[in-house]
């Protein structure tokens, strides 16, 4: 076996919701670089997953361990400083901000030892953090809505916009929560092509997806979740054949 640069581990992870139990005995293992799918049907408990991962919500057992830090009982935005960054379900960005103000400001939330309160240095900082914002935003076709209200943006463009402020975090390990839910077939494809374009630049991504074309066109690896477990693990092409997952899409 090749050696395996493992960036983040969930161990033993179980979360009950009172008398329900969301996730059982998962062990998941991220190797840096790779993009992982964590694909399963509604309520096999894949956003709770997340949400472990990034500290919003505490498992009854087990812990997540990133990059040899162990992340379980640390707050959502010490894990965020720690280098993990995510898109959610449901776009969180700031209504009232222009397109342009949203991406950058993620970059100036960023701790950064260099930054010490000078004027020179200062401007110098944020010309530099709006030279990348406004490449993310050029990149993602986001160009002519830079000043726009953020709150007036369709669905898609909001998604896009939260991408790009995850981006700006230059984060170890991005966390996509159905990254193209809502999208039109065009947007679903401009997504996977940007997130190919993340992929080449050696960025460790989890995705949670239900649309199978957008998850082979980008997984390294899959794991599939259903009823709170890790039913199988594999390369795409496995997972693909595999008669389990079939069964668990076709039953659930
Ligand atoms: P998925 O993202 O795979 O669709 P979720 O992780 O959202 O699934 O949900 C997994 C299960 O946990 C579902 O049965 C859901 O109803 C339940 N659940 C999720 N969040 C909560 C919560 N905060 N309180 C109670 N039950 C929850
Ligand atoms: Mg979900």
């Amino acid at each position: 076996t090749s050696e395996k640069n493992i960036v983040l581990h969930a161990a033993d992870v179980i979360k009950n919701f009172g008398g329900l139990r969301a996730l059982s005995d998962i062990d998941l293992q991220i190797e840096e670089g790779k993009t992982h799918a964590i694909i399963g049907p509604n309520g096999a408990g894949k956003s709770t997953l997340l949400n472990v991962i990034i500290g919003r919500i505490a498992p009854t057992s087990g812990a997540v361990v990133f990059d040899g830090t162990v992340l379980t009982g640390k707050a959502p935005h010490e894990i965020n400083q720690l280098g993990i960054s995510r898109v959610f379900q449901t776009p969180e960005i700031f209504a009232d901000l222009s397109v342009l103000h949203n991406v950058m400001a993620p970059a100036f939330a960023r701790r950064d030892g260099a930054f010490r309160l000078n004027m020179f240095r200062a401007t110098a900082r944020e010309a530099a953090i709006r030279d990348e914002a406004e490449s993310l935003l050029n990149d993602f076709g986001m160009w002519d809505r830079r000043d726009d209200h953020s709150g007036a943006l369709s669905r898609g463009d909001k998604r896009r916009l939260e991408l790009c402020m995850c981006l700006i975090q230059h984060p170890r390990l991005l966390l996509l929560d159905e990254p193209t839910a809502g999208m039109s077939r065009h947007d679903t494809n401009t997504t996977i092509e940007l997130l190919k374009k993340i992929k080449l630049r050696g960025m460790t991504k989890v995705i949670i997806e239900h649309d199978m074309h957008v998850v082979f066109s980008l997984a390294d690896k899959i794991s599939v979740l259903a009823q709170g477990r890790i039913i199988a693990s594999g390369l795409p092409q496995d997972i693909k054949e595999d008669p389990r997952v079939q069964e668990a899409y076709l039953g659930g």
